[in-house]
């Protein structure tokens, strides 16, 4: 047995990947200084051109609007409206356009052609250039040739900040190539609340890996000097500023409840880590949080990012969130007090989008006096210092035809191996995978041969029209078609998705019937059912939903399968979890591919036949009860089995399957999990962990080795577990190798009820895979800092 020894400390000076592999590291700016050390030639241009602006001026620098108040439909197609751009740019100079034109993608070589015309109105009439922003999700997903990753929930079952990395760096050059510097991009809501509509936006439920995968996607968008972004990067949007993700009703856009200490410590996290790392701008939570609409919380915006981080950048509103102030939230009695409370909160640009005569009421509010001048001089500070920084006053525009690597092979080899390592193998009964090639499959379910649900949602279009344009690529039924022999697979819907109600199929049990006798009929000629369940494509409120269990029309589907005695291969393809208690045990085997884009059916069929392995880890706990929807650091009362085997309370925490959980054609063991330095330790020490892994199956394979730390006495009832290291590794058969993790002591602090970080005396445990061990912290230490760096 070969054993290869991976310090991967001792290799962080070769690459940014091996840097970022010191796990636990990733405190970006021990100095606790400004997060962006300003450039002071950038400052000077800053100053000089905000001196030459008129209030109006500075008002429209402070608002953005969305392309279809600039344009129209003709007859050659959609163009922009002169008459339209009189007003919003030639009257109300507004400094900022955002969005696809026509609500849908559009090839990059048009998307750069409207959006010069744009700059070159801005330039004419306000000398200042205009700034265009797009909602670049899951790499170039608004240009109909652009590369497309899996979503973000994808990314992050990968484990490997590498595919975080490729999928920024093409994101970043493709949208450069269609003329855009700014994508509304990465998103780090912790995905906590599995109803929400929007869990698979993010890296999923925990802070660190949140943060980890965020910081080295913001980096490879930005490139390394956020005050000189070059010509084949953008800048982020980090969004949305924060606890977005925890909506108490589940639904999109409604109030969080969150303890003050949780926020800091959980929730601010991934921001505080993408703000150091050099983040440009912030987007905001369209919600609430402890009853405070977020975009007027001065605390969050002001306190924690401006003043606490000495952060220089800019925030932007979400979608016409200062009308909500006063028209949903009612904490402002007109739009003006609304202007007033948000800026003076800390916002720098409103996302109007669809009223430029607002700007009249951001003049007034000044003039009024509810918005003091310096606020405004301030904000279009920001507004200019990141046009600055963009390189936008130099070269509003940019030949755009030099753009080789577009769509280039690189960048959908990228896609395709970020695909493989992101579905999961959850279930593999008597190994039924991986299925022999020549294996007669029938494919059901409404997910099987559709490219819309294999994206998501902010795939060429807002909810996601992928069957419209990605016809070049595979369904999962066409990629198994091509890989088994088209004519062993064979396609039935059995149900499908009702486009009177995209969202929620279920209410039409009758027109589903004779579909699933179809299927059935189709599964005594197959030797196995690959199911594809899940959901059809959604995001924000259209994804709202009142109950998390799987329509029944699609259990219905399955429970009709089984009793063909065929064995059922389940295929999830959605974007939360859904409950699927039921008929979990129907089947033989189940894989979650949750949304793994365009490649996502290529990489399925690869993986069930053997030729790639399964190595994705869900990066979310799969709920197995709607009343038992938890986290993977839940509470010890939480839990009927504590870690100390006293509490028996009947709150059972029952899930289907667990954060971290997901299997390989191969086996992977743990041993010689040890710890390098003293174990026993304070907050200065930094604590050195190698654990030996061993691949003891007959195929290569990669495996996240995942470290946690339990905090086994503390003052607040400490998490069960939280993730503090992560590494992917590739093991051939019969191969160990031995992963270092490095991390600073104080990670393992929280944030107690006074809002103050601590690291107490007491027991800690280390565990890995399986492995445990114990650490003992030697006096407890409180910051007086609201950062502990
Ligand atoms: C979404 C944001 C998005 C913005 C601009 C909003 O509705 O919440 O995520 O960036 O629209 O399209």
């Amino acid at each position: 047995m070969k054993s290869r020894h991976i310090i991967i400390a001792a290799a962080c000076s070769l690459t940014l990947a091996c840097l970022l592999a010191v796990s636990g590291c990733s405190r970006k700016n021990p100095s606790g200084g400004p997060a962006i050390t300003r450039d002071a030639a950038i400052e000077r241009k800053v100053d000089s051109v905000l001196k030459k602006l008129t209030l109006e001026q500075k008002a429209g620098q402070m608002m953005q609007m969305t392309t279809s108040t600039i344009t129209k439909w003709t007859e050659q197609g959609l163009v922009l409206d002169p008459d339209k751009l009189q007003t919003v740019i030639g009257k109300y100079k507004v400094g900022s356009i955002l969005n696809t034109f026509g609500d849908v993608a559009t090839p990059a070589a048009y998307t750069a052609m409207m959006v010069s015309q744009i700059q070159q109105k801005s330039l004419e009439e306000i000398g200042v250039p205009c700034i265009f922003g797009l909602d670049m999700i899951h790499g170039a997903s608004y240009l109909t040739d652009g590369t497309f990753f899996p979503q973000e929930i994808n990314l992050a079952a990968t484990f490997n900040r590498e595919y975080a990395r490729a999928m920024g760096e093409a994101m970043a050059y493709e949208t450069r190539a269609a003329m855009v510097p700014w994508v509304f991009s990465p998103v780090m809501d912790l995905g906590r609340n599995a109803v929400w509509p929007r869990q698979w936006e993010s890296f999923g439920e925990d802070p660190f890996l949140n943060a980890e995968m965020a910081t080295v996607e913001t980096k490879a968008l930005q490139g390394d000097d956020p005050n000189h972004i070059d010509l084949e990067h953008v800048a982020v949007s980090i969004k949305h500023y924060m606890a977005y993700g925890v909506p108490v009703s589940g639904k999109d856009r409604t109030p969080a409840i969150v303890p003050y200490n949780e926020l800091r410590e959980k929730y601010f996290r991934p921001f505080k880590e993408c703000l150091q790392a050099g983040a440009l701008t912030i987007m905001v939570n369209s919600a609430s949080i402890n009853g405070i609409p977020t975009h007027a919380n001065g605390e969050l915006l002001n306190g924690w990012v401006k003043e606490q981080l000495g952060w220089d950048g800019l925030i932007v509103t979400d979608w016409a969130d200062i009308d909500n102030l006063y028209m949903r939230d009612h904490v402002a009695k007109d739009v003006k007090e609304a202007l007033a409370l948000g800026i003076n909160a800390g916002i720098d640009m409103v996302m109007d989008p669809n009223d430029p005569a607002n700007c009249e009421q951001l003049v007034a509010a000044v003039k009024e006096g509810l918005i003091p001048m310096s606020r405004v001089d301030d904000a279009v500070r920001r507004v200019l210092r990141l046009k600055f920084r963009l390189g936008l006053f130099e070269k509003p525009l940019w030949d755009v035809s030099g753009y080789d690597r577009f769509a280039c092979e690189e960048f959908q080899q990228a896609s395709y191996a970020a695909a493989v390592e992101s579905e999961v193998l959850l279930k593999n009964e008597d190994n039924i995978l991986p299925l022999e090639y020549g294996t007669r499959i029938l494919v059901t379910g409404p997910n099987g041969n559709s490219m819309r649900t294999l994206n998501g949602g902010w795939s060429y279009t807002w909810q996601g029209d992928a069957d419209r344009f990605a016809g070049d690529h595979n369904t999962i039924f066409e990629a198994l078609a091509e890989k088994f022999g088209e004519g062993n697979v064979t396609y039935e819907p059995g149900v499908t998705y009702d486009e009177r109600d995209r969202w929620s199929p279920g209410a039409w049990q009758k027109e589903n019937e004779p579909q699933i006798a179809r299927a059935v009929a189709a599964a005594f000629r197959a030797n196995v059912i690959v199911a594809c369940i899940g959901e059809n494509s959604y995001c924000e409120t259209p994804g709202n939903i009142d109950d998390l269990n799987l329509s029944k029309n699609q259990k219905d589907l399955v429970e009709a399968l089984a009793k063909t005695g065929k064995p059922i291969i389940l295929v999830l393809n959605e974007g939360r979890p859904r409950i699927i208690r039921e008929i979990e045990p129907l089947a033989k085997a189940v894989i979650d591919v949750m949304l793994p884009g365009n490649r996502g059916g290529d990489a399925l069929a690869a993986l069930m036949c053997g030729e790639e392995n399964f190595s994705g880890k869900l990066p979310f706990t799969y709920p197995k009860y709607v009343n038992s929807l938890h986290t993977y650091d839940y509470k010890v009362s939480e839990h009927r089995e504590t870690m100390a085997g006293e509490y028996n309370y009947d709150a059972v925490m029952d899930v289907q399957w667990p954060f971290g959980a997901g299997l390989s054609y191969t086996e992977f063991g743990y041993s010689d999990f040890k710890c390098l330095v003293d174990t026993a330790f304070t907050a200065d020490d930094v604590l050195e962990f190698e654990v030996t892994v061993t691949n003891k199956g007959m195929h290569a394979g990669k495996e996240s080795v995942l470290l946690f730390s339990s905090d086994l006495v503390a003052s607040l009832i400490p998490d069960v577990r939280r993730l503090r290291g992560f590494e992917k590794i590739e093991l051939a058969a019969g191969e160990s190798k031995t992963v270092s993790f490095k991390i600073p002591a104080y990670e393992l602090a929280f944030v107690g009820a006074d809002g103050k970080w601590r690291l107490e005396e007491g027991d800690f445990r280390m565990s890995c895979g399986g492995e445990s061990l114990k650490l003992f912290c030697k006096e407890t230490k409180v910051w007086d800092r609201p950062n502990i760096d």
